[in-house]
């Protein structure tokens, strides 16, 4: 059978939550047995966006991070679930039997990703199925897939190198979501956020007026990474790894260069950087 596959791509979310929408729309109240019993009113978020903002004011981002279950090749509630009530398709996707999985609570707290819920009316454990009756009736793609108008989620044939998915991963830096968890995720994502490195060039000698085009460079740990400031005298380095020592240094022509050491435990917003005549 033909792996299936989903990419996320965050930097081009926009956080419209339609695919989320279209989950809803998709699964409220309708029965999909034997991949999905209906589900209820409230209390279900098999597509989540998450809204992360890093940076701190006047230097925020905000991104938005589309979170299904991530079908995992280790899972941990395939693990813990009884009388193989999860199980894993030929296609790659992690199914929660409805029938099997009554009464067992245990495997909504197992998922690290915390994207199943628990349904009190049916006494089951629910969670993102990919669409799974859809694509055995032929459709090509899940409801949330169809629903994204930014082209934020790529699914497809991950054995045919000539599908859409399969040149996307070939030509982007493809990452797990969470890669600490260790659980092996086939849903894939692009530009996952890390840490935002920004700051301000002032001139000393003419208080308030921005440096245009003075050169930062962060370097540590192999990386160095080099940008200039803007006309507002702005500068920001993005994606930048976390719990790393780096040093920072600003220079530009006639001014003394500055450098200092800086730490990605979070992000760091350095405020105004002041450079003095050379
Ligand atoms: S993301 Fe959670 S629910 Fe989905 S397969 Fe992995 S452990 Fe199971
Ligand atoms: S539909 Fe697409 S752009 Fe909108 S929130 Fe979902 S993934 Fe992001």
């Amino acid at each position: 059978m033909t792996r299936l596959g989903l990419l996320i791509d965050v930097t081009k979310c926009s956080g419209c939550h339609n695919c989320f929408l279209a989950c809803r729309d998709e699964y409220y109240d309708n029965d999909y047995s034997p991949y999905s019993a209906p589900q209820p009113l409230d209390g279900q978020f098999w597509m989540q966006v998450k809204e992360v903002e890093r940076g701190s004011y006047p230097k925020v981002k905000l991104d938005y991070i589309p979170t299904p279950c991530v079908h995992c090749d280790d899972a941990p509630c395939i693990a813990i679930a009884a009388d193989n009530a999860v199980y894993k398709r030929e296609d790659g996707f992690v199914i929660i039997d409805p029938v099997k999985a009554k009464g067992q609570k245990d495997i909504v707290n197992s998922c690290p990703y915390r994207v199943i819920f628990w349904n009190k009316e049916l006494d089951i454990p629910q969670k993102c199925t990919m669409c799974a009756h859809r694509l055995d009736q032929g459709d090509r793609e899940p409801r949330c897939v169809e629903a994204c108008p930014t082209g934020a989620l790529t699914f497809g044939d991950l054995d045919d190198p000539n599908s859409t998915i399969s040149q996307y991963m070939a030509e982007k830096k493809i990452e797990d979501f969470h890669p600490e968890f260790g659980t092996k995720p086939t849903v894939k994502y692009v530009g996952v956020p890390k840490r935002l490195v920004a700051g301000e060039v002032v001139r000393a000698d003419k208080r308030g007026e921005c440096a245009e085009g003075a050169k930062i460079t962060l370097e540590g740990d192999g990386v160095k990474l080099e940008t200039a400031s803007d006309s507002y005298g702005d500068f920001e380095f993005e994606g930048v790894d976390k719990n790393k020592t780096y040093k920072l240094t600003v220079s530009l022509a006639g001014y003394a260069t500055l450098s200092c050491d800086i730490s990605t435990h979070t992000d760091v917003n350095l405020g105004e950087i002041v450079l003095e005549r050379a």
